[in-house]
């Protein structure tokens, strides 16, 4: 298989992946279901990342905001949880699975924050690598207001939010603790659902990638529930293996890359086969996980 078609299959599976469904178009049929995690805090799952929402005196605050397509669902499950507009939307990373129901936040008056970097990717078109597909720029009026460097605590309602930026699916990773409910949301540094992607062309990396889970995974008490970018929420234990997958996987590519041999080489040779059978097919294939690894190398 050349290089050329595994990228044009993965597009679509990228797509198909963050539609929840089998044509990247079809999101009508897709639901935006709601559960609650704790009093005032409840996970929203649709056709994107997952998002997660907590109440406050003035409004929700929303952790990442799904795909653009499924704008009027989020907002009329956020309208469901607490009347009034979403008061705060913080972006996990700048992917567009995650800010896509930012313009339409913004017009019904949500106030948008994200890592500093994010607000310049969406400013441009980008490129993704690997899935070779193509980002155009955002609108203004769906771009950040709020910038955030290292580190911010919010204090909403009855709960304290924790931010902290990681570098790892992308350069403008968010890790977000609600120290109340123990819930950490992840973002895309963990995919609870086979192999992760990583954004090499933004800053991030299988090395970033470890250390944001290793990050995570210090926030974690043997009770905190961990809500993936992708897939359903997860215990410390089920994202200790994930981590290993990460570290054995980076191990592997590692070492056949000292070895001399290509990536095409290094992918034809399946060199983590027993990895691939149990994590290779519900996400990225192992030859898109290969490449990522080997880019970021
Ligand atoms: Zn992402």
């Amino acid at each position: 298989m050349t290089r050329s078609i595994v990228r044009t299959i993965l597009s679509a599976a990228l797509l198909a992946a963050a539609a929840g469904a089998a044509s990247a178009q079809d999101f009508g049929p897709i639901p935006e279901t709601t559960t609650e995690l704790a009093p005032g805090l409840h996970l929203l799952q649709g056709g994107g990342g997952n998002v997660l929402a907590c109440a406050g005196d003035g409004g929700l605050l929303l952790i990442d905001a799904d795909v653009e397509q499924m704008a009027d669902k989020l907002l009329a499950a956020t309208a469901a949880l607490q009347a009034g507009p979403v008061a705060l939307a913080v972006a996990t990373h700048w992917h567009f699975d995650h800010v896509g129901g930012f313009g339409a936040l913004a017009a019904a008056g949500a106030v948008l924050a994200a890592h500093e970097s994010v607000r310049d990717w969406m400013a441009a078109p980008q490129h993704l690598d690997v899935l070779d597909h193509d980002v155009p720029a955002s609108p203004a009026a769906a771009l950040p207001q709020i910038c955030i460097g290292d580190t911010l605590t919010l204090r909403w309602g009855d709960e304290t939010i924790g931010l902290r930026h990681a570098a790892g699916h992308t350069g403008g990773d968010l890790v977000v603790r609600l120290h109340r409910a123990d819930v950490v949301h992840a973002g895309d540094l963990f995919f609870n659902c086979g192999y992760p992607y990583i954004d090499t062309a933004h800053g991030g990396s299988i090395d970033g990638m470890i250390d944001g889970v290793e990050y995570v995974l210090g926030l974690c008490g043997p009770g905190t529930r961990i809500v993936p970018g992708h897939g359903p929420v997860a215990t410390p234990d089920e994202l200790r293996t994930y981590l290993g997958i990460l570290r054995d996987y980076r191990r592997i590519v590692a070492a056949e890359k000292a070895a001399g041999r290509s990536l095409e080489e290094t992918v034809a040779a399946r060199p983590a086969a027993a990895l691939d059978e149990r994590w290779g097919g519900a996400m990225f294939p192992p030859e898109a996980f290969i490449e990522m690894i080997w880019l970021s190398l």
